[in-house]
């Protein structure tokens, strides 16, 4: 633990003080990140502006407000709402200077870049343990079947299934450690982070100490599930089109090919596509799942041949017709 002595060391030492986690400070403070950017060297969360009503008399449906994951700065390019991370805590949450440094100190305090980020100091209460997987079970035949799952895949990547709600329990882990972080829950028409603010876009699903040569990127742990209850190895689920910096080490460190099996649809491809044009140029070699013929957007929805053929049939971008 950080004494307050040493807090306000550090304090003295940023003008700026950004929190460790930039995104998750936002969750707190009631910003929802709709979308991220990557940029060379940080990130741009966008997320609808919290000023735009009191300043335009408007909602904003944009979103026109974007944070800067290195620098904190924000803004607005619609209503001109601009500060750093501090003003953006003060306003919403009507502290006073000082009490908003301590509100920044209690997320973790950080000025280095991006790649080397340590991670988020965790509060005692909500750190989740192992324990708290206990009130789940593994899933019942029916569900597994229903998506087409193998007990044996689920029971290595350490898929749960919540009986009450009848929901899955996709756990999160630190990626160097194991340690959970918490989970995704996902039933009918359901879907929830638990705790809200996970750094989800730190790690990924799948069989984190798994090393080879061809790994496979998806976007729903679900489908990293089926993809291994089909006998490919080295599946991995970025929870969602937006595939982080971080993630994309993940993946660097533990494969030399990555198939890039993000969904078939508008925000897939476009995602897949800038993930080829910038980390092609730093060496990782990577082809695209084959959905030429097929009518599923992602690997969960296809049948079983239709699955191995996308798979197998991966290509790189220059033989796509
Ligand atoms: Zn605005």
């Amino acid at each position: 633990m950080t004494s307050p002595t040493d807090v306000w060391g550090q304090l003295a030492a940023f003008s700026n003080p950004v929190p460790a986690d930039v995104a998750g400070a936002m969750h707190r403070l009631d910003i929802e990140v709709l979308r991220e950017v990557s940029g060379e060297d940080s990130t741009e969360f966008l997320a609808r502006c919290p000023a735009h009503l009191a300043l335009t008399g408007k909602p904003d449906r944009r979103p026109s407000f974007s944070v800067n994951s290195s620098s904190g700065l924000f803004n607005c390019f619609s209503c001109g709402y601009a500060g750093a991370f501090i003003d953006l805590v003060e306003d919403r949450l009507g502290l006073a200077r000082v009490e908003a440094y301590q509100w920044i100190a209690r997320q973790g305090v950080y000025r280095v870049r991006d790649e080397e980020e340590p991670p988020r100091p965790r509060e005692p209460e909500e750190r989740i343990t192992e324990a708290a997987l206990a009130l789940f079970e593994a899933p019942p035949a029916d569900a597994l079947a229903s998506r087409s799952l193998s007990a044996q895949a689920c029971a290595e990547v350490g898929v749960l299934w919540r009986p009450d709600k009848r929901r899955w329990i996709l756990p999160i882990r630190d990626p160097a450690t194991g340690e959970l972080w918490g989970w995704q829950e996902k039933g009918k028409r359901f879907f929830r982070n638990y705790p809200a603010g996970v750094p989800k876009s730190r790690t990924l699903f799948g069989d984190l100490t798994w090393h080879g040569q061809v790994a496979l990127l998806l976007e729903s742990p679900l489908d990293a599930v089926r993809a291994r209850s089909l006998g490919i190895q080295g599946a991995f689920a970025s929870f969602g089109a937006h595939v982080s910096e971080a993630q994309m080490r993940l993946l660097k460190e533990r494969c030399t090919t990555l198939v890039l099996g993000l969904d078939n649809d508008a925000a897939g491809r476009t995602s897949r596509d800038r993930l080829y044009a910038r980390w092609r140029p730093r060496g990782l070699a990577m082809k695209f799942l084959d959905y030429r013929g097929i009518a599923a957007t992602d690997l969960g929805d296809m049948d079983d041949d239709a699955a191995r053929s996308a798979y197998a049939g991966a290509h790189y971008p220059w033989r796509r017709r």
